[in-house]
């Protein structure tokens, strides 16, 4: 099983050199950051890390046979990395990053994803697709969360390309406020990819926070009928459902 926090203390020469000079602060705390990342250690060790988790939903596993339950329910994704749990510095840092505007926070949190993908080992698609807002939203909101989320991962790893083909069809309701039942309606047919777009094979699905996965999947759901044959999910961090 992937412990992700070790893999956070692996350097390269690099970025070795880099934080000689640049010396990451921690977001939390303002000690020293550590590994190149804005954290410090004592923090990073602290962070709620999603791990043993089920390698295809992502959902926290307590010693049960892995895939999880979710082998025999509808789930379009082949794969899930989620390395954080929604909960304590997770919750205040994604909070900072999508209600406030702290880009830094996000740039942070996408960072940590990255890490989380190169240790998982996984086969990684070479698209990545972030998942949109509605665009009265995102007027509201002044930019999108996840297109920052994806711009970090690729600036980790530039062979990873975020490909911003999914629409939203009409505006929904925010899922947070909606019970788990009411979510799946909420978001049914919600998305549709750009019909100028040829859809690659393999293609990963960026979200922030997942919770049932109800927007997740029709977006899933989406890209497939547009003729994606794998689809993977990549989101910082797992609430639960009753978040
Ligand atoms: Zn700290
Ligand atoms: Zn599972």
């Amino acid at each position: 099983m992937v412990n992700y926090f070790r893999y956070l203390q692996l350097k390269n020469p690099l970025q070795a050199a880099l934080e000689a000079f640049y010396p990451p602060l921690c977001r939390l705390c303002g000690d020293s950051g550590d590994s190149g990342i804005d954290l410090c250690l004592g923090c990073q060790e602290s962070l709620p890390w999603n791990s043993p988790a089920c390698p295809r939903c992502a959902m926290p596993a307590q010693g049960q046979d892995l895939p999880c339950r979710c082998i025999n329910e509808p789930w379009p994704f082949t794969s899930a990395t989620v390395p954080l749990l929604y909960e304590g510095a997770v919750a205040t840092l994604v909070g900072g990053f999508k209600y406030h505007g702290n880009l830094a926070q996000g740039q942070l949190l996408g960072k940590i994803l990255s890490k989380a993908l190169e240790a998982s080992e996984k086969s990684l698609p070479r698209h990545l697709i972030p998942l949109p807002l509605h665009y009265r939203r995102l007027r509201q909101r002044g930019f999108e969360q996840t297109n920052e989320l994806a711009r970090a991962i690729s600036k980790d790893n530039p062979s990873i390309i975020p490909t911003p083909i999914l629409n939203r069809r009409r505006a929904t309701s925010q899922q947070s406020l909606l019970a788990a039942s009411q979510r799946h309606a909420n978001v049914y047919q919600a998305f549709e990819v750009n019909a100028r777009t040829l859809l690659p094979k393999h293609v990963a699905l960026l979200d922030d926070v997942v919770t049932t996965g109800a927007t997740a999947i029709s977006a899933a759901k989406a890209l497939i009928s547009a003729g994606a044959e794998r689809v993977d999910l990549w989101a910082v961090a797992r609430a639960s459902i009753n978040s």
